[in-house]
């Protein structure tokens, strides 16, 4: 065991004697591993030092883009960047402060959170409370870039897939110095489909125009530069938490009509009835979804679609199943079925076993593990024997959904080796695989399978 190795396995702690003997070679096998991640999302250093209320805000599920929701529109912003009469007033008026303190308080009572105190203290060698670790994490930020480096190089980044259609607004200039300075690990770009209607949506244009210029963007992003100045490796939708199944969409006169009927109501005042609002659209989507999975297919490369999860305000969790996606996994035409790569993402959750069991009939959906990881923390160890159990280790895929603050991906990474390396371990006790095939197992699921779909160099 090298220097590095025992540093590691030290971090290990108390969870460390509780775990079978072969748990300590295995570990050791798979944490030397370099991980790309499937699905994440790209940091920018706006906003380098943080509060740990305001760094528990920015990481939480629970809190992210849904703060805002909780006041009148535009009211939290001000506060955000008001100066001090300005909360106060605020305050006064909202209550904004005893709010955000509510929901922050119970954030910060989570095992999750108390886990990942006491994980980043080590990392960073202080004292495991959440104000020792965020006093020694902004020291660090200064360097905002170099900071982000040795979180990647600590858990053995190589290579990123990036759905630039959630970046917080970031200017080209953002999205490419993120790519620089995070070298040597690379960024591969993913394009969102809803980065295209968000542009043409608001647009007052025949149908015929709409569709010629869809398709336009479309295939710039696939075949141009059309990611912020450069290549996408494959598309994302976020389609499902809008509305529900999925069927394919081909027929033109529909989506023109929903066209319509966007335009009827798009200047109208938005209302939190978010059903109502999708339905209108719905079809228009179902279609622009359709035309997008036809040039994947065409090009052979991979749909990842958002499934399970939450992010809450805008996302409706009823419509979230997994088995909504069974129609785009078939994409038959003329009694053929197509067969994209359809990539679900956020491992379903919470329904992990709907997503595996998804893969596990159609061989071209693919199983992917991120918000599960990290956020399942200790858990993972149950969430991935239940994956194993039906998915082929080829179809899994490793990945963050890194969003915010830096420690996501680092955090995803040592979980998901460590909590891997417990799973793959009781197979080998209990002999379903020999060590060679856990490890190459890990391999397959840390790095191989996205080198392979995604066709990396
Ligand atoms: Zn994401």
């Amino acid at each position: 065991m090298n220097i590095k190795a025992a540093h590691k396995l030290g971090h290990l702690g108390p969870f460390l004697s509780k775990q079978h003997p072969e748990f300590l070679k295995i570990f050791e096998a798979v944490n030397e591993l370099p991980i790309d991640d499937a699905h994440c999302h790209l940091v920018t250093d706006r906003e380098p030092s943080m509060t740990p209320k305001r760094f528990l805000e920015r990481m939480s599920l629970a809190a992210m883009d849904t703060v805002p929701a909780y006041f009148p529109a535009g009211i939290y912003d001000k506060w955000l960047s008001g100066d001090e009469a300005v909360r106060y007033n605020l305050n006064m008026q909202f209550g904004i402060q005893e709010k955000i303190d509510g929901i922050i308080g119970d954030v910060s009572q989570s095992i999750y959170v108390k886990f990942l105190v006491k994980e980043m203290a080590q990392f960073l060698t202080c004292e495991p409370n959440l104000e020792a670790v965020m006093e020694a994490r902004n020291d660090r930020t200064g360097n905002y870039w170099d900071y982000l480096r040795d979180l990647l190089q600590d858990v053995g980044y190589e290579n990123v897939m990036v759905d630039t259609g959630y970046c917080e607004g970031a200017s080209v200039e953002e999205i490419n110095r993120y790519d620089d300075e995070i070298h040597p690990c690379r960024m591969r770009r993913l394009a969102r489909i809803e980065m295209v209607q968000k542009e043409l949506f608001p647009l007052e244009i025949s149908f015929e125009e709409y569709e010629q210029r869809y398709t336009t963007r479309l295939l710039d992003l696939l075949d141009g530069n059309g990611n912020y100045g450069k290549k996408s490796y494959g598309m994302k939708s976020y389609l499902l938490p809008y509305i529900g199944l999925i069927e394919p969409l081909y027929d033109r006169e529909v989506a023109r009509e929903s066209w319509r009927a966007l335009r009827e109501s798009y200047h109208k005042i938005p209302s939190m009835d978010r059903q109502s609002e999708y339905n209108l659209s719905k079809d228009l989507r179902r279609y622009n979804f359709t035309l997008a999975l036809e040039e994947c297919l065409k090009r052979d490369i991979s749909m990842q679609i958002h499934t399970g999860d939450g992010e809450a305000p805008s996302v409706i969790l009823r419509n979230q199943d997994p088995f909504y996606l069974e129609e785009v996994c078939r994409f038959d035409r003329d009694g053929v079925m197509r067969m994209p790569k359809i990539v679900p993402l956020h491992a379903g959750y919470p329904s992990v076993g709907k997503a595996a069991w998804l893969s596990h009939l159609y061989p071209n959906c693919y199983f992917e593990l991120s918000v599960m990881t990290p956020f399942v923390h200790q858990n993972l160890f149950q969430r991935y024997m239940q994956v194993m159990e039906v998915v082929p280790l080829s179809k899994i895929l490793y990945a963050s959904d890194a969003f915010h603050v830096p420690e996501l991906y680092w955090l995803a990474g040592r979980w998901g080796k460590r909590y891997l390396a417990k799973a793959l371990t009781e197979y080998v006790v209990g002999g379903s695989l020999d060590f060679d095939e856990a490890i190459e197992g890990a391999r397959m699921i840390l790095y191989k399978n996205n080198r392979s779909l995604y066709k990396l160099d």
